[in-house]
């Protein structure tokens, strides 16, 4: 391992595999650490939209077809359906199918494009510190190793983050939400399931999901937390109301979501944030998939700019977020609150009026077809 890189990447997610193949692809050296060893697992749904489709074609050049034909996506859905436990309030056909993918080998086949354009990869290998000001981190090993920018990509529970001094961190934990998820095998489950399912009104802010794959379904919850509430409990009560038999519910793990936390100013001296790192999650359904690959590939292209060029990459990142991400996430957040209001006062009936008022738009926007300001056709700058 050499002492000096270009740039280190933390995490080796969506994120850091994708700012890794962008800075590697250009020439720069890379050094890539995750804690973990790849292939791992990633409690996820799995969920791809539109944008993430294409975004993975624009930079990986990977279709539906070609992770159809690799076993990355294992089930494709061109309908939805939006209930509570008692009533459905919305369901149809998609104007474009949402792909599910399986996020161990999703994340594998990420890295491995980040490793074969020259990314060198370190797994088993936790970063535990860094410093912003020298560029550097150190490992769970105790090496600390330097470069000129360092790219914290390492998730919610950021270590890069943390080195931050300048950050609203009441604000980032309050808007971190706790979720929990198990997968079934089908024949466990009391009905098939082909399409995803969003259940509301099980929490004030937050939601629940079912979601097909093709060896297994796939439940969760995820919410913030506003009255000290056991999540594990909603979790099992989630779970009965579903018609689940506890006794074949494996362990339940959680993982916490940014939902609604996301950084304006994600840099600080030598220092990016990308991804879950900073928060960049939509706010109203919890997708996170695309802005990893988005924010990873927006640092990596600052950082291979201000390289070539010998800029600060900082601003000229936020500045791409700015343009393109932060808007999305702002409307997102407040169609969230407009939403979870409205059926806090007048019941879900009310999510199911304004979904069917426009359900095509809706699902454009969700799919990034549409900005969610407005409904304008959304120009994404990667097409
Ligand atoms: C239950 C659940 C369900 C979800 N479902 C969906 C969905 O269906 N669709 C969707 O779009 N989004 C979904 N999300 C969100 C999505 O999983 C995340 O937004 C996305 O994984 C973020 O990617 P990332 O690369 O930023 O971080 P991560 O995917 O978390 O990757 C971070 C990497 O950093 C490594 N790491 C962490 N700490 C360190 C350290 N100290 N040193 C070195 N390495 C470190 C980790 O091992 C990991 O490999 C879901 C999230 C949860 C919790």
């Amino acid at each position: 391992m050499g002492n000096r890189y270009d740039v280190i990447i933390c995490g080796a997610g969506p994120a850091g595999a994708t700012a890794g193949t962008v800075l590697a692809r250009q020439g720069l050296s890379v050094a890539l650490f995750d804690r973990a060893r790849f292939p791992r697992k990633k409690l996820c749904g799995g969920l791809l939209t539109w944008k993430s489709v294409k975004l993975l074609e624009a930079v990986f050049g990977e279709t539906p077809e070609s992770m159809i034909r690799s076993g990355v996506i294992n089930h494709v859905s061109e309908y939805y359906s939006i209930r509570t436990f008692e009533h459905g309030l919305a369901s149809g056909r998609l104007p474009y199918p949402f792909h599910f993918t399986d996020r161990t080998r999703f994340d594998d086949m990420l890295l491995g494009h980040a490793r074969a354009t020259g990314a060198e990869v370190f797994e088993d290998e936790g970063v535990t510190a860094c410093d912003p000001e020298k560029g550097s981190v150190t490992l769970a090993s105790g090496r600390t190793v330097s470069a000129r920018h360092v790219l914290g990509a390492d998730g919610a529970n950021s270590v890069v983050r943390s080195a931050f001094p300048r950050f609203d961190r009441d604000r980032f934990r309050r808007n971190m939400a706790p979720a929990l998820e198990i997968s079934l095998p089908p024949e466990d489950f009391p009905r098939p399931v082909d399409h995803p399912e969003l259940i509301v009104g099980i929490l004030d802010a937050g939601y629940g999901w079912v979601f097909p794959n093709r060896d297994r379904v796939i439940l969760g919850i995820c919410g913030l937390r506003r009255k000290k509430e056991n999540f594990s409990e909603l979790f099992r009560a989630y779970l009965t109301r579903l018609g689940v038999d506890m006794d074949l519910v494996p362990a339940l793990h959680g993982h916490p979501l940014p939902y609604g936390n996301y950084l304006g100013a994600p840099f600080h001296q030598r220092a990016l944030l990308a991804g879950d790192a900073g928060g960049y999650v939509e706010p109203l359904f919890g997708e996170g998939i695309f802005f990893a690959l988005c924010t990873g590939l927006y640092a990596g292209e600052a950082l291979a700019e201000s390289q070539a060029n010998r800029v600060d990459p900082g601003p000229r990142y936020a500045r791409r977020l700015h343009r393109q991400i932060i808007p999305e996430l702002k409307a997102s957040d407040r169609l969230r609150w407009a939403l979870f209001q409205g059926m806090r006062i007048a019941g879900p009936g009310s999510l199911s009026l304004f979904v069917n008022a426009g359900a095509t738009r809706l699902a454009e926007m969700v799919h990034g077809i549409r900005s969610y300001a407005w409904l304008r056709r959304k120009e994404w700058d990667f097409l």
